[in-house]
């Protein structure tokens, strides 16, 4: 039908057009007793194909749109590509990126520990029953692979053509131009000065009552616009199991050990080789668990100094005074370290800890201590519960307060982020406390 659809076709415009305008038939579409038909009479250029899909995937995957929705989707719009073709694209996907970057599996321990005081951060029950699943496998991808495959988008082409050009014509102008291509490039990789600032990351996160996950990450220091976009960290260690250091060691093993010879040798990749300085940062719990050392509220609890918790006011200089090169060799070397640092190759210097998270812990504490006063006061009841309700309404957040039915006391909506933040700036502290008090908190 198609075919002489498309003679007629023919027929007909070469009695209207021009032949020079070149009328052609794209496509022709009918219903059979509701079902729709369409056929296409363009044989699709191939690279433009497998570019739409691979947009495609990209598209589903963002949005984590499932098979069956897609398909769904497709038999409402027959414009749409095949599900089908859209897999066996993502399958080609996959392919490749098993051979570029594969993923290797570890045995660990299936132990897992849960602190019960912490709620999930999941709950998707698919996810959960995935995940219990492999309790005891994890997952790594060689940060060497992931590096050579993803360094070179880093790297602005037309930029480093401009400055290899210029460099022909003495070095005063080169200087100019290195300069004027870093500005271009703003912080991206620079082929010249090829130093790479490598980010490791890692924390855990619950998945409904009974796991808990485990990723190690990196990221580009350098790409500094997009590094708290979540596309730009790369996942190299991942397992549902405990956050704590001997299954760390185990699951990371391969990871350490690269990273110790990228730390050495650096990384050749398309002809240039790169040098790194490696960077340790995520919230102070993981930092402590990476180095072995105690807790944030132990008596020895800095990771940078020997100051023990009774000394903290007494100090006025806070220096970074202990060496990892000293942890390597002699990991009881100070207080309150016991094993060796899993990260031995990343001076402390290098160690940050995630300053958001502190923030949110010290304000939750502040906020803690506000209700304790007036706890003190004996003036906690429903009138003052009214009364900060209602200022929270002015700055429109929604905060309960309720009563705990085991203990008796009472709890409160723990605030999020940006309700966080307002309540730090413009909570009238002063509906509930003498005028001078109120100054003195706001203060702190
Ligand atoms: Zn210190």
């Amino acid at each position: 039908m198609g075919k002489r659809q498309q003679v007629q076709f023919q027929n007909i415009a070469d009695k209207l057009y021009n032949p020079a305008d070149k009328a052609v038939i794209k496509s022709l579409e009918f219903l059979v007793q509701d079902r729709e038909f369409r056929v296409n009479f363009e044989e699709e250029n191939l690279s433009t194909k497998k570019r739409r899909l691979q947009s495609m995937v990209r598209a589903l995957n963002i949005s984590s749109i499932s098979r069956d929705g897609y398909r769904h989707i497709a038999a409402l719009e027959p414009q749409l590509l095949h599900e089908h073709a859209v897999s066996d694209e993502r399958q080609k996907i996959n392919a490749d990126m098993a051979c570029a970057i594969p993923i290797n599996l570890i045995d660990l321990e299936p132990n897992v520990q849960l602190d019960p005081s912490e709620g999930p951060d999941i709950t998707d029950l698919e996810i959960i029953e995935q995940m219990v699943k492999v309790i005891g496998k994890g997952a790594h991808r060689s940060v060497k692979k992931l590096l050579t495959y993803v360094v070179p988008a880093y790297i602005q082409k037309g930029n480093y053509k401009t400055m290899v050009k210029g460099i022909g014509k003495g070095a005063h102008h080169s200087r100019k131009i290195t300069y004027l291509c870093r500005a271009l490039q703003k912080g991206k990789l620079d082929p010249l000065s090829p130093i790479i600032h490598l980010r490791i990351s890692g924390d855990g996160r619950n998945v409904g009552r009974k796991v808990k996950h485990v990723m190690i990450t990196v990221a580009f220091l350098d790409d500094s616009a997009e590094l708290f976009k979540s596309h730009s960290h790369y996942t190299t260690v991942l397992f549902p199991g405990t956050e704590d250091y001997t299954t760390l060691r185990v699951a990371a093993d391969a990871f350490i050990q690269e990273l110790q010879e990228l730390e050495k040798d650096g990384l050749f990749i398309d002809g240039v080789w790169w040098k790194f300085d490696l960077y340790f940062s995520s919230d102070w719990k993981f930092l402590a668990i990476c180095l072995s050392f105690n807790a944030a509220n132990s008596n020895h609890f800095c990771p940078w100094c020997t100051i023990s918790k009774n000394q903290r006011g007494q100090r006025i200089e806070w220096t970074i005074s202990k060496s990892i090169n000293i942890l390597n060799l002699n990991p009881i070397a100070y207080p309150g370290h016991n094993l060796p640092p899993l990260f031995g190759m990343i001076p402390l210097t290098n160690y940050v800890p995630d300053k958001l998270h502190i923030m949110l812990r010290i304000t939750d504490r502040l906020w803690e201590l506000a209700l304790q006063e007036i706890k003190n006061e004996d003036l906690f009841n429903d009138i003052t519960r009214n009364i900060i309700i209602k200022e929270m309404k002015k700055l429109k957040i929604r905060f309960e307060f309720w009563k705990i039915r085991d203990n008796g006391l009472w709890d409160y909506t723990s605030l999020m982020g940006d309700d966080k933040l307002r309540v730090l700036r413009y909570f009238d502290l002063s509906v509930l406390f003498a005028s001078e008090r109120a100054t003195l908190i706001r203060r702190l």
